[in-house]
């Protein structure tokens, strides 16, 4: 059992079960980051399940697909999502280093800084508690992710799909009637930016199509207390 008193009330818990934990425990200091990409549905209904008023942050980069958007807007309205902020990077910061919109293509990780990584940690404050919907089965690092942890701002982050894999995720899909994001007809397994996303992936490897032919598979949202992803050996969970 984890000795963090505000991790240990959480411990073992996944899915909708950990979404509920955590919104006893934080209300309204507890949010979402969500892509509304090609899984991100599924936790988006287990939020609205629990409290449609959950604030849900999108990050809008810029650079997303504009399916995306049509797919936000679709799911806001059907789940009767309350709370949806979509959060843009400083204007004057796009300016100053990304004055032609090419450095995805040149420094990536500068790019995620500034369209990704800077805009929510604005976004985050005031908040003390955070869920992803991130899942072991999509490898690259995620294997060992653990239910609940702290990340580097000590705020408790919960992963009620780390124990997900893709066979659970199409039956939630299919129990719950939920719509699919629509490039996923299109071959795509995993949606990110337009820049940074190719289609492809499969079903046990879906992020392959992410910066596709780079080092790169993490876009520096999701840094923990300790720089590492671990799995809480006693649960898995
Ligand atoms: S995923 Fe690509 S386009 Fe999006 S912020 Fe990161 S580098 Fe930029």
């Amino acid at each position: 059992m984890n000795s963090n008193p505000d991790l240990a009330r959480h411990h073992g818990l996944e899915g909708e079960a950990l979404v509920a934990s955590l919104h006893n425990r934080f209300a309204h200091r507890l949010a979402l980051v969500s892509s509304f990409g090609a899984e991100s549905v599924v936790l988006l209904h287990m939020v609205a399940c629990v409290d449609q008023a959950i604030a849900v942050i999108f990050l809008d980069t810029g650079k997303h697909f504009w399916q995306t958007g049509y797919y936000r807007s679709k799911i806001i309205d059907l789940l009767g999502l309350k709370d949806v902020r979509i959060i843009r990077p400083h204007t004057g910061d796009v300016t100053l280093l990304d004055p032609h919109g090419t450095l995805s293509g040149s420094d990536p990780d500068a790019c995620c800084d500034l369209r990704k990584v800077r805009p929510l940690e604005r976004a985050l404050a005031g908040f003390d508690a955070v869920l992803s919907g991130r899942k072991r089965y999509h490898g690259e690092g995620r294997d060992q992710l653990a239910g609940v942890s702290l990340d580097d701002k000590g705020r408790v982050k919960g992963e009620p799909l780390a124990g997900y894999d893709a066979a659970a995720i199409a039956g939630y899909l299919k129990r719950h009637g939920l719509p699919p994001h629509p490039l996923i007809e299109q071959g795509y397994f995993s949606i990110g930016c337009a820049d940074c996303t190719q289609r492809g992936g499969t079903a046990d490897n879906p992020r392959a199509g992410r910066w596709a032919g780079q080092d790169k598979t993490e876009c520096g949202i999701h840094p923990s207390a300790d720089g590492r992803l671990v799995r809480n050996q006693q649960s898995g969970v």
